[in-house]
């Protein structure tokens, strides 16, 4: 067999490798995370190194975890990363996303009372009603502060939250018809 061919070939395999073993690695940990913080045992942010994640594969059986960023940074930075241990036991659980899909599932718009569609990154996004009626995308809160927030917020679908904001910011171009007030209210 001619060296070509045989380089042909290795880098075949380490292609399919690449694409079936460290790719899914990645993806599983990629991404925020909200965990319990050992420390304070409450909620804080945190994000994976996924690119060492997968690559630890190619030296280890299981992937070596350690964080990239934390809520708790700089201030913590040096903590022993103890977190790491619930990441770990369920690394889908523990997701943003993953949190903030199963809070909007099965649930209605508080306005409109349409279902919220199911969440997903490339559609619009849905948004949560704060107990002063001020309508805030879950996208731009701290991730660490929506355990707290959906405790005492409400959901919103895109479409309100953007009724919302153009009412909010905007009064002078929007006319409420007395007949919606009601659902407004
Ligand atoms: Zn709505």
């Amino acid at each position: 067999m001619s060296l070509p061919i045989v380089l042909l070939i290795l880098a075949a395999a380490l292609l399919l490798f690449g694409v079936f073993t460290l790719v899914p690695v990645y993806r599983t940990y990629r991404g925020k995370r909200l965990i319990t913080c050992p420390e304070t045992k409450q909620p804080a942010a945190v994000e994976l190194d996924s690119i060492r994640a997968a690559l630890t594969l190619l030296g280890d059986e299981s992937p070596r975890l350690r964080l990239t960023n934390c809520s708790r940074w700089p201030e913590k930075a040096g903590c022993g990363q103890e977190c790491l241990g619930e990441v770990e036991r369920d690394p889908k659980a523990c997701l943003v996303r993953t949190i903030v899909a199963d809070w909007y599932r099965g649930q209605s718009c508080v306005f409109c009372g349409k279902p919220i569609p199911e969440v997903t990154w490339t559609e619009h996004r849905p948004a949560l009603l704060s107990p002063d009626r001020v309508t805030v995308s879950w996208k731009d809160v701290k991730p660490e502060t929506l355990p707290d927030l959906f405790a005492t917020h409400k959901p919103v679908c895109w479409d309100c939250h953007v009724v919302q904001s153009v009412v909010r910011e905007r009064p002078d171009v929007v006319t409420v018809r007395p007949d919606r007030e009601h659902l407004w209210s």
